[in-house]
Formats: structure tokens, sequence, C-alpha cells
């Protein structure tokens, strides 16, 4: 699958915003949004003519960008929340957000989704006492993950479940540190997705153009 492979941190200047993509760091002095605000490259601080169309797209790269997924592979969620009963905008936050790399991140097994994806792809963990390695797959209410017996030890692990302990997971997830499992209680709540503040309407706009 194609990925993207340049600097995350370019994404964060682009989007005006910080991302998270990179976990600790991003709290630390050394995020690159904090010391340089303004869009990358020549022309980073030159003046911005504001549109419906610009705001429109910007809003669908940062979310795209959040959740690491390349344009076409964005689209297909889209298309799918589209076909979906219910709000578009939200069956598609819905989707993104129950993604087993995503779903791994927000439990706190791994310190952003970018590194959840690569845990996943060395086989670090079980589904339901299943080996898995696909990021994409959708996890469903009562999923058990779990962190295989041999990389509980891995120092990725420790740091991401020893942080995770200082905040609160997300209310549709249960995190159990001690067993290295986390189940999934329900659905994603959309009131909880405010960090980075995300509009999804403007993402269905753009779409239905
Ligand atoms: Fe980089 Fe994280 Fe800062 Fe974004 S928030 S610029 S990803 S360090």
């Amino acid at each position: 699958m194609a990925r993207y492979t340049g600097s995350v941190c370019r994404m964060c200047r682009r989007e005006a915003t910080k991302l998270y993509l990179k976990g600790d760091r991003c709290f630390s002095e050394k995020c690159a949004f904090d010391r340089r605000p303004y869009a990358p490259g020549q022309h980073g601080q030159g003046r911005i003519r504001p549109s419906d169309y610009r705001e429109q797209l910007r809003e669908k790269q940062k979310v795209k960008r959040i959740y690491g997924l390349l344009e076409k592979q964005f689209f297909l969620y889209f298309e799918k929340a589209d076909r979906m009963k219910g709000v578009t905008g939200e069956n598609l936050l819905n989707l993104l957000e129950r993604r087993l790399d995503n779903t791994i991140y927000r439990l706190g097994m791994a310190s952003s989704r970018q590194e959840a994806r690569q845990m996943l792809r060395h086989n670090h963990f079980l589904l339901n006492g299943k080996k898995v390695n696909i990021p994409s797959l959708l996890v469903r209410e009562n999923d058990v993950i779990e962190i295989k017996e041999g990389s509980r030890k891995v120092k990725c692990v420790t740091d991401a479940l020893e942080a995770a302990a200082t905040r609160s997971t997300m209310s549709w997830l249960e995190l159990d540190a001690k067993n290295f499992k986390g189940t999934v209680k329900g659905l994603p709540v959309r009131e909880e997705l405010t960090t980075p503040e995300i509009n999804e309407q403007l993402i269905v706009e753009l779409y239905s153009k």
C-alpha cells in the first residue's frame, strides 16, 4: 500500500494547526509548528486569499493527514460514508476512528497512528486472540485488542502505556494496561473529537460539488 514518506511536520504547518502526528515530540519544545507557525516553503509567510473552496480543501486535507491516508483511500471512506444511513460527515469520522491503527493509538498502546501502523505491520498485536496486521481493519463493538506476549517489553509499547496512564481514554474504549489489553465498548463519539477541531461538513460540501 502506497504511503506518504515526506516530513509530517510540514503537514501541520500547511494546515496551520497541530495535528499531533509525532507522539511525544508534539508536546515538546521540538514541535516544528510551535517554532515556525506558518506554511512551509518560500511563500509560506505570504498573504492567503480566503475562499470557500480553499476552506473546504484545507479541511479535507487536514482530516486526511490526521488519519495518515492518501487521497484515493480517503475518498473511498467518503463514498462508503455517503452510502450509509445517517449524516455523511459523522459517518466518515466514525469510519476513520474505527480503523484499527487509530483505535490502538486512541487506546494509548502507541504514541501516534504512524507508530500504531508500524507495530501492526510488525505483528505486535492480536485482535480477539488472533494475529492481525491490517491497519485499515474496522473494529466493532466488543472487539479485544491485545499486545502479543513477546512484544510487551518493546520500549515504544511500555513508553506509550506509561503515558496513557496519565490521560483518560475515549469513552468508547477501555484500556486494561496491566494486561496489555483494550476493549471496544461501543461506537466512536463525535463530541470527543475535539483536538484538533474538525468541521466534517466542509468535506461533504467539497466532495458534493
Ligand atoms: Fe510535528 Fe507534532 Fe508539532 Fe505537528 S504537532 S509539527 S507533527 S511535532
